[in-house]
Parts: structure tokens; C-alpha cells; sequence
């Protein structure tokens, strides 16, 4: 490794971060990184803490999950790449897209197309989506409609079904024709709700109404995170995800899970879909589904869909998209060692476990400091504490305050991320009790602090 004083005075000139301003960087440089192990990460001081964000959201496994490494090692030796495109395959990939053809039956999801992560997922879906309708005739079927306050990726697809201004803005014009619907949120809603169950029905709702405005027709899919994520971890009412699925089947309209964050357990449950009882038509994976250790990722397509494209004598079907490391046979590998391990641990149930015990801390805190808003989660390990400036009134809390709980909790051994007035908790899955209670000290430490 290069000494401390040559990364520290270079990290920022020669290498921009993703979500941040440039020079937001330079003025704050951030941990650097330099070993990890177990649900912990080392910093380039020697600082070790638990991490509270699992990586981003992906490093289910820990760091130090030696099956998985060995998997990577070993296809490395056997064949470290070889394309999938029109007239070759590869061992290992045939080998996972049985493997998850199996996981996925109960959801109704039999095919898989192989991607390079979460984005490309999201864009696959989306161009398969209208696809679909141009294969059974429905050209005119070219609209998205999604949340307010979704995260579905950053390629121009992803960006433009976004239902959050940040990532939006500096790159207008996005697609046209994708168009946005309230968010079952229910702490802040434009109908000033506060019952969850009759929030996810105005919202279903407003979903009805855009569509009969928009032309049932000129639709070919809804998306939507089961859970959504990076938005602050807002869990919809029971019945709003079932609700879609209807809507969406009444209008010929393709449901699109987008599980980048909520497959392989992290929801409490194999996946955000199966979590409401949801049979979507496609399935966006990506993150866990490699432990974070090889960028890669997988759509898995329902049984409906694929006979459509299967079935057509058209031409129509002819897949004109894919990627480079589509079916990467060293990501391939490395994902069949993740869903062995997933399984051998038992991690969606301790998901649940350590999910309900963070949960009832966060709750603890919430009690204590009136900073304070509101808290999400309750399915898994994804939460968040949505800080505010005042109770009553919900305003906004001080811009600088998350990052001041967030560098305290650092300090007193745990990671924790910042996401606008939120910090949200995404640690690895397999996360001791004695980890939950290290985070949970941590957080008291940072809002004692404020
Ligand atoms: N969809 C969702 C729900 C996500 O949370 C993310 C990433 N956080 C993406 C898509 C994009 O994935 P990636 O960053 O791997 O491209």
C-alpha cells in the first residue's frame, strides 16, 4: 500500500466521487478505507468500526467471506471471462441462472438476464418492458410511471422513472414519458395522511387516476421498490405493493420490482416481493447478489413475459441489448457461493432478528432526543431516523446535523450513512446482536453529542 500521507493528499485530486460535489471532497476529505473484516471496517488511521451501512447496502456477508473469495479465486483460474453473447455461454452462469430459477420460482420468475449491476438492471428492465408490448403488438406502449421519492439507478432510464430532484436536475432532459405518483410516505404526504393503510389507498388512487389521464395504452410499466431505499427506507402499507400488482394487471401494464436493495434477505425476506405477496413481471437484482465483491447483476423475468418472447415467429424478439460482463463467469461464480452461504447461515432470518432489535433501539433513541422526526423500517435490516429541526412542525433540521451525528457515531465505533435529513442503517446480514448494540450506542453517543 501506498504510505498514509500520498493517499490522504491524493485522494481528491485525480478522482471524483459518485453523489458528491468535487470540491465538497477536497474541503472534506473522507475515511479512506483500507481493510475490512467480518461485519467490521479498518480506516487508514487504524480506526475499526462496526459498519452500519454494509458497504451500500450490498456487503450482506461480511467482509471476510472466505467461500466467496474461493469461488472468485477459483473461476479465475478456470476461466476468468467469457462473453455470453449470440453463440457462446459459460459454465458457471448456466449453473446460476438455474440456481436462481429455483430461489425465484415461489415468485413466479424463471428466466434470468445477467447485468453488471444495479443501473444496468433497472435499463434492462425498462427496455424489456417495451419490448414486450412491441412483440404482441402494442407499440404504443412506451410510458413509465413510478414513486415519488424512488432510486432506480443512474442511467438515463433509471434517472428519468427517479422520483427524487437531486439526481434529476443537472441532466434534464430525461426520457419523456415517464411521469410520477405520491410515495405511500407516510410521515410526509400531500394528502397530510397519517394512517398507512388509507395513505396506500389514496396513493393507489392517484396511480388510477394517472393512468386514465396518461392512456392506459400508452403504458408499459409501473416500477417500484418493494422497500424503498435510498429514498429513507420507507416501508409502504401492506396492501399498497398488492394494490400495484392489480392495477397494474387490470391495465396490461408490467409490474417491475426493482430489488436491488430488498432481494437475498436483506428485507426480511427472500425478497420485497415475496415480503407483500407480489408476482412481478420482472425483477431487478444486483448488489448482494455478489456480497459486493465483483460488480454484477441480475433481472429475473416472470414466466408470462418470457413466453412472450420465446413464443414470437415474428423477429420482433430479438434481444438487441446486453452487456459486455452480461454473465460474467467470475461473477457468475461468485454469486452461486453468496446464495450458498445466504442459505447455509440462515441470513433472512437473522435479517429479521437483528432488524427487530435495531428497530427497538432506534425507537429507544427517538424517545430520548427530540431531534428525532420519525423512524422507518421494521422488515429486515434496512431503517432509518429522520432527523428534524422541530416535532411539531417537522421543519427541516440544521444541514449539517446528520453528518454531526454521523462523525460522532464514527468515532464511538460505528458507520452510519447520511442520506439528506436522514441517516439510514444497512449493515451486513450477518450482524451479531453485539454488533446491533455497538450501532445503537454509537447513535446515542452522536445525538448526545448534538
Ligand atoms: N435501484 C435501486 C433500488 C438502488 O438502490 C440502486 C443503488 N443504490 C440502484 C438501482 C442502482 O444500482 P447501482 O448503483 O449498482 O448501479
Amino acid at each position: 500500500m501506498k504510505d498514509e500521507n500520498f493517499l490522504k493528499a491524493n485522494n481528491a485530486r485525480s478522482l471524483w466521487h459518485p453523489m458528491t460535489a468535487p470540491s465538497d471532497s477536497l474541503k472534506n476529505p473522507p475515511a479512506i478505507i483500507v481493510g475490512g473484516s467480518g461485519t467490521r471496517i479498518r480506516d487508514i488511521d487504524g480506526h475499526e468500526v462496526v459498519d452500519g451501512v454494509g458497504g451500500l447496502w450490498n456487503v450482506n456477508l461480511g467482509y471476510s467471506c472466505q467461500p466467496v473469495k474461493q469461488a472468485i479465486a477459483d473461476q479465475l483460474e478456470a476461466l476468468p471471462y467469457y462473453s455470453i453473447f449470440r453463440g457462446t455461454s459459460n459454465d458457471k452462469v448456466i449453473e446460476l441462472a438455474e440456481e436462481l430459477r429455483t430461489f425465484f420460482a415461489p415468485d413466479g420468475l424463471t428466466r434470468a438476464f445477467f447485468t453488471s449491476g444495479g443501473s444496468d438492471s433497472v435499463e434492462t428492465a425498462l427496455r424489456l418492458a417495451r419490448q414486450y408490448h412491441k412483440i404482441r403488438g402494442e407499440a404504443g406502449r412506451i410510458k413509465f410511471l413510478s414513486l415519488k421519492k424512488g432510486y432506480h439507478g443512474t442511467h438515463i432510464g433509471g434517472a428519468s422513472v427517479n422520483g427524487n430532484a437531486n439526481f434529476r436536475t443537472a441532466y434534464e432532459p430525461l426520457l419523456p414519458g415517464c411521469h410520477h405518483i405520491p410515495a405511500p410516505y407516510t410521515y410526509r404526504n400531500p394528502f397530510n395522511e397519517s394512517d398507512p393503510a388509507k395513505l396506500a389507498q389514496l396513493c393507489l388512487q392517484a396511480l388510477e387516476d394517472e393512468i386514465a389521464f396518461q392512456g392506459a395504452g400508452t403504458i408499459a410499466a409501473f416500477i417500484m421498490e418493494p422497500i424503498l431505499g435510498a429514498g429513507g427506507v420507507i416501508p409502504p402499507h401492506p396492501s399498497f405493493m398488492p394494490g400495484v400488482e392489480a392495477i397494474c394487471r387490470k391495465n396490461g401494464i408490467l409490474l417491475i420490482a426493482d430489488e436491488v436493495i430488498t432481494a437475498f434477505g436483506r428485507s426480511g425476506a427472500w425478497s420485497g416481493s415475496r415480503l407483500w405477496g407480489v408476482k412481478p413481471d420482472f425483477m431487478c437484482t444486483a448488489k448482494a447478489i455478489t456480497n459486493g465483491y465483483f460488480p454484477f447483476g441480475a433481472v429475473m423475468i416472470s414466466e408470462g413475459v418470457a413466453e412472450v418472447f420465446e413464443g414470437d415467429e415474428t423477429g420482433r424478439a430479438a434481444i438487441g441489448h446486453g452487456y459486455t460482463y452480461s454473465g460474467h463467469p467470475v461473477g457468475a461464480a461468485a454469486a452461486l457461493a453468496c446464495l450458498a452461504e445466504t442459505q447455509r447461515l440462515n441470513l433472512v432470518e437473522n435479517a429479521s432478528a437483528r432488524g427487530a432489535q435495531l428497530w427497538a433501539g432506534i425507537n429507544r433513541l427517538k424517545d430520548k432526543y427530540t431531534v428525532i422526526g420519525d423512524v422507518r423500517g421494521g422488515h429486515g435490516l434496512m431503517l432509518a431516523i429522520e432527523l428534524v429541526g422541530e416535532r411539531a412542525s417537522k421543519t427541516a433540521p440544521p444541514k449539517s446535523q446528520p453528518g454531526q451525528v454521523q462523525e460522532v457515531a464514527y468515532k464511538a465505533g460505528a458507520m452510519v450513512r447520511v442520506s439528506g435529513p436522514n441517516i439510514i442503517l444497512s449493515p451486513p446480514l450477518v450482524l451479531t446482536s453485539a454488533d446491533a448494540e455497538t450501532i445503537l450506542a454509537a447513535l446515542d453517543a452522536g445525538f448526545a453529542a448534538l
